[in-house]
């Protein structure tokens, strides 16, 4: 049957219709002329036998016209034809044969008659009776068929036949046999006498063979329009990609009317294909997900269940040669649709593929390629049978449809996929996010509590992480996060989770846990993973972790609990000097609940100006007169009173308050120095303490000027305590800073000298005024002690670079003479005075005074 795919209008229907009564109409004209022609009596009565034969053709073609009208599907109009010609002739057997879709024989498609058992027969051009019918385009005669030169086998009672060709415009779509094993001549004659009114049976045959098709082409097309509208919506229901494009692949088989259809997804590395998806028409089961590691072996079939999909497929995707020159690839790489028609040898298809689809009777094959918005997922690989027509323009147009729905969906897919990995991963080391690891952590708490597995929850924290990222910037600081996780993921257990909390921070899920040693163990591994130094970017950094641990069930019943735990734990690790690990206690929260409420309450502090300053007078031993103070933070608690410095500074400090802090004390002490030297203490010197947060800030230059300005004191009149951590950072970036203050007439001073590196380098280095020597020198002075020869040296070659010396601490009189004996410039101690409120401090300025004058005086 040639498949007509234009959608048929009914009007073409009723044409046809019409001729075919215009035909019966003429063929009784005829017959009229006939009867009015016969004038011999004697021939009346054989004349009066012939037309009733006659008539009786006539009502027999009538009938199959009442049948046209009644019937639309072919079988059963065929199937009357046939059962009208075989009781009007009086043959043995009547056939209807038709041309087949390639066009390459004719194939019987029904039959009316006991003789042969309704055996169907297929014949080439020139084979038999009706393969000379179609040959020589005219109805064959044949009185002895056994000596017929065309003959047949297998037919040896057949005596006598007649081949009707049925002809659609000039083609012959098919032909009618009526066939005769008794050998009656008579009907013979009979048959050469009416051979009009067969060719009218032809004719008819033939209009009721094309409104059948017509109207069996309409219902297919709907029906795949159907099957692609039940495509969309299987592609708008929420399944697995998976198992929607395996059903896709169904359904495109079932539109496509092929043997074999395959979605040949594009590869992870979008150059090749890989081919998930085959099905085939009578093998369905034994299809499976193909594993293209396996090497393409032309001598298996597709139907070997150990192949998930044909070794055609697989010389696709497998075999690199093969792959370079394969139509699906050829397809994939130009995003061009492949037509292979029947007997067609497509160049970009190997020999070996050519060959391998005749031997599987593989007929015309399509390629077409999967995009969406310019975006190529892959090739839907269609194959039919030899025997099964081209692909016709309708149907590559609802291929197309179908195509463009596959597309989107895995567009769609893509998209989702996407969307859930950004959702759980972390876009700089790729590891999972904390999101990921919180959902991981809850599921491992939802098991635990049916099974005895024991987890811990491992809290990392980078040392000094962010030194590296502000003195050698973002982009080292994001390389050097990307290289500690691919040292900490190389060192933790197979089945355990890292991922990257954000910032310097990263957790490990440590599952099913022996005991707590595993845990430490895992623990230490990771913080020796990070010993070694790494280049970055031709720097040599040294990074080390701080690591807190807590464990299901001891330390949390809850994920936030758990990982609330590890990072008290952690923040502990760090308290106690850092690349340290610390399991989580319950000191440890009562300690860090104190923290987060004593932070709190600093933030308050700071909004309700509970903070004011104290000033402590540093006095020149020489003169015995107070010459400077340094301005001191103190906290007045409302409930608690008074909280040491020692206390709410670190928490400043890591809250980051710590800068609007250190702002305010700045401002206030350039003001009441201001005051002070309106009150006539015209050369008071004021020391203010900056934390490296402070100073590192961009605009720190811009706010001590900003308080100069407001208060209008002179540059020369404030003198900046910096400590040695803050030019550890980066000595250039930290001396062009104090250059620009120093130029402004400020004075720098290097607070606690002593307590930390106590580098004598930076006397040198650094444009300082000021060294502060820290009180814990003073109270271990003493002649014998070798530390009393540390700050004699100290004070030596701090005057050697012109920098005065102040000692902090000093209580007693005998500390006093030992610093001043040393050479100290300044002293700052109890001994003198302690830190006092702004308004006491002139007095006590005008006390120690007095006694230098007295002591003058004694002089
Ligand atoms: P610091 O800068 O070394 O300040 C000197 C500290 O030594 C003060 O403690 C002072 O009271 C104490 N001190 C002075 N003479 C003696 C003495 O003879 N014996 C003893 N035992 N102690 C003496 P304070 O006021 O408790 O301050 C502690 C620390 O808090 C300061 O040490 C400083 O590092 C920090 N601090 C205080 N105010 C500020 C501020 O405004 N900003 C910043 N960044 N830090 C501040
Ligand atoms: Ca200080
Ligand atoms: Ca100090």
């Amino acid at each position: 049957l040639e498949r007509t795919n234009n959608i048929p209008i009914p009007a073409t229907r009723s044409i046809e219709l019409t001729n075919v009564n215009g035909q019966v109409d003429a063929l009784t004209e005829q017959t009229t002329a006939t009867l009015s022609a016969v004038t011999c009596p004697e021939a009346v009565d054989t004349e009066l036998t012939r037309l009733a034969a006659r008539n009786n053709l006539l009502s027999s073609l009538n009938s199959i016209t009442v049948q046209l009208v009644n019937r639309r599907e072919l079988t059963p109009l065929l199937q009357h034809i046939c059962r009208e010609i075989k009781s009007l002739l009086d043959a043995n057997l009547v056939q209807i044969n038709m041309l087949h879709g390639t066009g390459n024989y004719i194939e019987t498609v029904c039959s009316a008659g006991d003789w042969l058992n309704g055996r169907h027969f297929r014949y080439y051009p020139g084979q038999g009776a009706n393969g000379m019918a179609w040959k020589t385009r005219s109805v064959q005669y044949i009185d002895d068929y056994q000596n017929f030169d065309h003959k047949l086998d297998g037919v040896a009672e057949l005596r006598c036949c007649v081949a009707i060709p049925i002809f659609k415009k000039d083609r012959i779509i098919g032909t009618i046999d009526v066939a005769y094993i008794t050998g009656n001549y008579s009907h013979r004659k009979y048959l050469v006498d009416n051979h009009d009114v067969l060719n009218q049976l032809s004719q008819l045959t033939a209009v009721a063979i094309e409104n059948a098709s017509l109207h069996e082409a309409t219902m297919a097309t709907l029906a795949k329009t159907n099957s692609l509208n039940e495509l969309s919506k299987l592609i708008h229901s929420k399944s697995e990609l998976t198992d929607v494009l395996n059903q896709s692949s169904e359904t495109v088989l079932n539109i496509s009317d092929a043997v074999m259809v395959s979605i040949l997804e594009a590869s992870a590395t979008r150059l090749g294909l890989c081919c998930d998806h085959t099905v085939h028409r009578d093998n369905r089961s034994c299809i499976e997900p193909c594993d293209a590691s396996n090497s393409f072996d032309a001598s298996q079939s597709y139907t070997d269940s150990r192949y998930g999909c044909s070794p055609f497929d697989k010389a696709h995707m497998v075999n690199a040669d093969l792959t370079k020159q394969s139509a699906a690839q050829w397809c994939f790489e130009n995003g061009t649709t492949v037509i292979i028609r029947h007997n067609e040898a497509c160049p970009r298809e190997p020999v070996a593929v050519t060959q391998w689809k005749r031997e599987h009777k593989f007929g015309p094959s399509l390629y077409l390629p999967l995009i969406h918005e310019e975006d190529i997922y892959g090739v839907l690989a269609i194959h039919r049978h030899i025997d099964q027509p081209n692909f016709s323009d309708a149907e590559l147009n609802l291929l197309q449809i179908a195509c463009t729905q596959i597309s989107i969906t895995i567009h769609q897919s893509a998209l989702l996929t996407k969307i859930r990995y950004d959702a759980y991963h972390d876009g700089l080391t790729q590891l999972p996010n904390r999101v990921y690891f919180e959902k991981t952590l809850a599921e491992a708490i939802d098991r635990a509590r049916f099974s005895a597995t024991r987890f811990a929850v491992l809290f990392m924290d980078l040392d000094g992480f962010k030194s590296v990222n502000d003195t050698l910037g973002h982009g080292v600081g994001d390389k050097l996060l990307c290289n500690v996780s691919e040292r900490l993921a190389s060192n933790i257990r197979e089945g355990d989770l890292l991922v990257r909390l954000g910032g310097d921070e990263f957790a490990v899920l440590l599952a099913n846990l022996e005991d707590r040693d595993t845990a430490l163990a895992v623990a230490s591994r990771l913080n020796q993973s990070l010993h070694n130094a790494v280049d970055i970017d031709g720097y040599n950094i040294t990074i080390s972790v701080s690591i807190g641990l807590s464990f299901y069930a001891s330390d949390g019943y809850t994920a936030e609990e758990l990982l609330k735990n590890a990072d008290i734990a952690m923040y502990q690790a760090k308290g106690n000097g850092k690349n340290c690990i610390n399991c989580f206690n319950e000191q440890m929260a009562l300690k860090y609940q104190e923290r987060v409420r004593l932070e709190s309450e600093l933030r308050d502090a700071v909004y309700t100006n509970q903070i004011y300053v104290e000033y402590q007078p540093q006095i020149d031993p020489r003169s015995g007169r107070v010459v400077a103070v340094e301005a001191l933070a103190r906290w007045n608690h409302p409930v608690a009173g008074q909280i040491p410095p020692d206390k709410f500074i670190p928490v400043a400090e890591e809250s980051g308050l710590i800068t609007q802090i250190g702002e305010r004390v700045l401002h206030e002490a350039c003001r009441q120095t201001k005051i002070w030297h309106k009150q006539g203490y015209q050369r008071l010197q004021v020391a203010v303490n900056i934390s490296a947060q402070q100073f590192t800030q961009d605009d720190f230059e811009a706010t001590v000027f900003d308080a100069l300005a407001r208060s209008d004191l002179k540059p020369g009149y404030l003198e900046l305590e910096i400590t040695e951590n803050i030019v550890m950072e980066n000595v250039s970036r930290v001396v062009a800073k104090l250059e620009k203050l120093r130029d402004q007439g400020i004075q720098i001073a290097i607070d606690d000298f002593g307590t930390g590196y106590s580098s004598l380098r930076y006397l040198e280095d650094l444009p300082l005024d000021t060294l502060k020597i820290d009180r814990s020198f003073v109270n271990k002075l003493n002649h014998n002690d070798p530390q009393h020869s540390l700050v004699n040296t100290i004070i030596l070659m701090a005057s050697s670079f012109g920098i005065t010396t102040v000692v902090e601490g000093v209580e007693t009189k005998r500390q006093l003479r030992c610093v001043v004996d040393l050479g100290c410039d300044y002293i700052q101690g109890y001994y003198y005075s302690k830190p006092v409120p702004a308004a006491s401090l002139p007095s006590v300025i005008n006390r120690i005074n007095a006694i230098a004058v007295r002591h003058q005086a004694h002089a």
